[in-house]
């Protein structure tokens, strides 16, 4: 019985694998480099990208965002004020309201996304720190946000999570003056779980480590890869 679960668990990530690498075919053939964002709820990724995707074009970046979210579009309306395309996909729309995007999702959606006017596509998963980092969806680049009213216990609690990812941001520095966060500590639980991952200190709310994430994004679109 419990060999039987474990094969349909395997079967099921391999079917995902498949769809996620079609994606990634897709992307490529658009020119498009695309990040998974991932986070738990709250961490703070769609403040960041306000601040993050706003002087993007300036910087010869045209940005577009896919909005994963169980229901609602409350993100969606936040990022289309930056006059970027957003494109929202909801979980609970035949999804079964599921706690994560998965490749054929992300397929689904691919009709609805302006590959052609976008250089960099940032794919804002459902906040949840446990099963956006066993799918796979045909990113470039898997990142994350962990903000420091989480606890630095969280890389040992989630490090699936924080392995999948080559960059950490942490997010909310702003408020390390009023908690008892070990900024310190957390970094030791990072490097344990995943030894030399680069990281950012940012604040959403006051804009520091922003420009360092905005040239990030840029780096990652200039990134050598097949081209349209
Ligand atoms: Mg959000």
């Amino acid at each position: 019985m419990h060999k039987t679960k474990v094969r349909v668990v395997e079967d099921v990530l391999d079917a995902n694998n498949t769809i996620a690498r079609a994606n990634r075919e897709d992307f490529d053939r658009a020119g498009v480099k695309v990040v998974n964002l991932m986070s738990a709820p709250g961490a703070g990724k769609t403040s960041l990208l306000e601040r993050a995707l706003d002087g993007l074009a300036q910087q010869g970046v045209r940005p577009g965002v896919l909005e994963g979210d169980v229901q609602g579009s409350f993100d969606a309306d936040r990022l289309s004020l930056l006059h970027v395309p957003v494109t929202q996909l909801n979980t609970d729309g035949g999804f079964g309201g599921e706690c994560h995007l998965d490749a054929n999702m992300v397929r689904s959606a691919l009709p609805s996304l302006p590959l052609d006017e976008i250089d960099l596509l940032i794919i804002e998963n459902v906040g949840n720190l446990v099963c956006p980092a066993e799918f796979r969806v045909g990113a470039d680049v898997r990142m994350m946000v962990a903000s420091v009213t989480e606890g630095e216990e969280k890389p040992l609690k989630y490090p699936l999570m924080f392995r999948a990812c080559e960059l950490v941001v942490i997010n909310k520095i702003d408020l390390l003056e009023h908690l008892d966060f070990d900024l310190d500590r957390f970094l030791a639980n990072l490097e344990q779980v995943h030894p030399g991952v680069e990281y950012l200190l940012t604040s959403a709310r006051t804009g520091d480590g922003v420009e360092a994430l905005r040239d990030r994004l840029v780096a990652i679109a200039a990134r050598a890869g097949a081209a349209a």
